[in-house]
């Protein structure tokens, strides 16, 4: 009966070791293909250290011995690991650690193939989502970088018009205020004709910094195109963005650094009217800044 069993064991792949003192194991019954394949036979018999060849099974039987000294039950298991036979063959296997009536067994156990197939599949699936992962960030990233103007780095018109329909929306479905200042830098030209563009494009990054700087969470503030911006103010009545915007430009019109001259800017400013489509909302924005540029620059008009 003994005999039938062991040959049972041999044919699931499966490898009998019996622990007789610290560190020492018999080979039990007969070794299965695998086994001899992984731990080479020595002359005396069967591998009884094959942990001299796997240093997976070198962590495990350390770790087994803590177990068999500390535990009087239960099982300890290596976890599925791979194997490199001498053909170059991976094999899966795992070890597990017991005691059974007395005996301290450990087996170790070659997984058959479909379970072999399903690690590789796991491997195979963990890549992809690895993979994947790694795509869909740098997608983020490049998304972000196609939402920004690379000088000033606010957003772009693209991405501004891309986000007024939503913001109108919300506006109209919460009925908040919301009111967009367009502002223009004054004379810009002479700026660039006189000081050159490298200076011209300074004035704009430092431009870029101040409205960044001044601005409230959930505002929405974007390079509209040369040397014209604007802004967002979700839920700001009109009153509000109008000092916010008299405030911008005195802050503009007193701005010195080091990097940049000075330079003032016009201001229009209007409240999206119920109904309204995003290009005549804009439209109006851009009359108010005519206006402001038409009665003498460096102010703010309303319409
Ligand atoms: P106004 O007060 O009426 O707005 O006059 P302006 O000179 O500011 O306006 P105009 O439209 O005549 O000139 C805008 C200038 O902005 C012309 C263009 O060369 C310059 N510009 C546009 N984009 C950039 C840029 O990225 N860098 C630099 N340095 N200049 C730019
Ligand atoms: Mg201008
Ligand atoms: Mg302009």
């Amino acid at each position: 009966m003994e005999h039938l069993a062991m040959q049972v064991l041999c044919a699931l792949d499966i490898a009998l070791l019996r622990r007789v003192d610290a560190k020492q194991y018999e080979f039990f019954g007969q070794a299965p293909p695998f086994y001899d394949d992984l731990f080479p036979p020595s002359r005396e018999g069967h591998c009884v250290k094959p942990w001299e060849h796997s240093s997976m099974l070198e962590i495990f039987f350390e770790d087994a011995e803590t177990f068999f000294i500390d535990r009087e039950a239960g099982i300890f298991s290596s976890g599925i690991w791979q194997e490199e036979g001498k053909t170059g063959d991976e094999s899966a296997l795992i070890a597990m650690a017991q005691t059974f009536g007395g005996e301290q067994i450990v087996i170790i156990r070659l997984l058959q193939d479909d379970f072999n197939e399903r690690s590789v599949i796991l491997g195979k699936a963990r890549a992809q989502l690895l993979e994947n992962r790694a795509l869909s960030r740098s997608l983020e990233v490049y998304k972000e970088k196609s939402q920004l103007d690379g000088l000033t780095m606010l957003l772009n018109r693209t991405a501004f018009m891309d986000s007024l329909p939503a913001e109108i929306r919300k506006a109209e479905s919460t009925s908040h205020p919301l009111p967009a200042i367009m502002l223009d830098i004054d004379n810009f030209k002479v700026i660039n004709d006189t000081l050159g563009h490298v200076t011209g494009d300074r004035v704009l990054r430092a431009l870029g910094r101040i409205l960044r700087a001044s601005l409230r969470r959930g505002d929405i503030v974007a390079r509209y195109g040369g040397e014209e911006f604007i802004i967002l103010l979700p839920a700001c009545e009109l009153r509000k963005a109008l000092t916010i915007a008299e405030k911008l430009r005195k802050t503009i019109e007193d701005h010195v650094v080091d990097d940049a001259p000075g330079f003032t800017v016009s201001m229009g400013c209007s409240l999206h009217q119920a109904g309204e489509t995003p290009d005549s909302f804009i439209q109006r924005v851009d009359m108010a800044l005519y206006e402001a540029k038409r009665s003498g620059k460096n102010r703010v008009c309303m319409r």
